[in-house]
């Protein structure tokens, strides 16, 4: 049936050596539901036994985790009586139960992970966590480094609270930061990032517009419009339309580009999905 040696499953879940597996297992990291396994040759269920690595889990028995790229034009609930929902997108068996980790709006496009892990939908989505969240928008007006300031020092969109510092930075038609590329003189790119701010967030933020966006994506610009990259860890309601609202934008197109570690597959046409790697998942967790 479907039972198979602990090392192998491990190995094949992890980017790990069957070597490397095996010390985990003999230096007793590893449990099987609940139980310390000092043998590498123990059988498992894969689909029914509950794995943990140094306390993590491996993979958790049925659970299914997809990358969605959503395309405008459907709503990310699971249930609508009108209109399309993103579950529709998805083939049977895996509709069943699966759940969006946090909203996209109608009309935006982009990264939407969809599970049945409760756990992890709640700790991506949970306001307390700040996970990090990278967007990529078409805004009508020109965007300044005096917009950037701005998003920077957080502003006041009519909620309770002004939002938290974000990174707004301006793209080049062939995806580079323009910042980097005016060279501007005084203050430095590094310094530019304040305290409130992970270092390296600008370079993943760069990153993932050379790996996630399409020719496609930056054709929408036209003439007297600006293309940005948003980096913001909170998802106040149509927060990031609301933001270049404030600061005399309109958003035409948006697109969400990562969540946390996770990054869209540029692969992945809008409306097309695929599972998590075994590499994404541990890295999302
Ligand atoms: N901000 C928005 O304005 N819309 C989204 O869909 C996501 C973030």
């Amino acid at each position: 049936d479907s039972m198979m040696r602990l090392d192998r499953f491990l190995s094949g879940e992890s980017e790990m050596t069957r070597s490397e597996v095996k010390k985990k297992i003999k230096s007793g990291l590893v449990e099987v539901n609940g139980i310390t396994a000092l043998r590498p040759e123990q059988k498992i269920n894969p689909s029914s036994d509950e794995i943990l690595i140094g306390g993590k889990q491996v993979k958790a028995a049925g659970m299914v985790y997809l990358m969605l790229n959503k395309p405008q034009g459907v709503l990310s609930v699971t249930e609508d009586r009108r209109a399309r929902t993103v579950l529709d997108l998805i083939a049977q068996p895996y509709a069943r139960k699966l759940f969006p980790a946090g909203r996209l709006d109608k009309d935006t496009e982009g990264l939407l992970l969809l599970t049945n892990d409760g756990m992890l939908v709640h700790r991506l989505i949970s306001p307390s966590r700040h996970v990090w969240k990278i967007y990529f928008a078409v805004v009508e007006g020109e965007m300044t480094k005096a917009h950037e300031d701005m998003f920077l020092g957080g502003m006041e969109i009519g909620e309770k609270h002004p939002t938290l510092p974000a990174v707004m930075r301006r793209l080049s038609i062939d995806g580079d930061f323009l910042w980097s590329i005016e060279k501007e003189s005084g203050e430095g790119a590094g310094q530019r990032e304040t305290e409130a701010l992970p270092s390296g967030l600008s370079l993943r933020m760069r990153q993932i517009c050379s790996e996630s966006l399409t020719l496609g994506d930056y054709s929408r610009c036209g003439e007297g419009q600006s293309l940005c990259a948003v980096a913001l860890r909170e998802g106040k309601f149509h927060q990031v339309k609301r933001m270049f609202e404030t600061v005399g934008g309109k958003v035409i197109f948006l697109k969400r580009l990562a969540i946390g570690s996770l990054t869209l597959d540029r692969e992945l046409a809008p409306g097309a999905y695929r599972p998590l790697t075994a590499r994404e998942l541990r890295e999302l967790y």
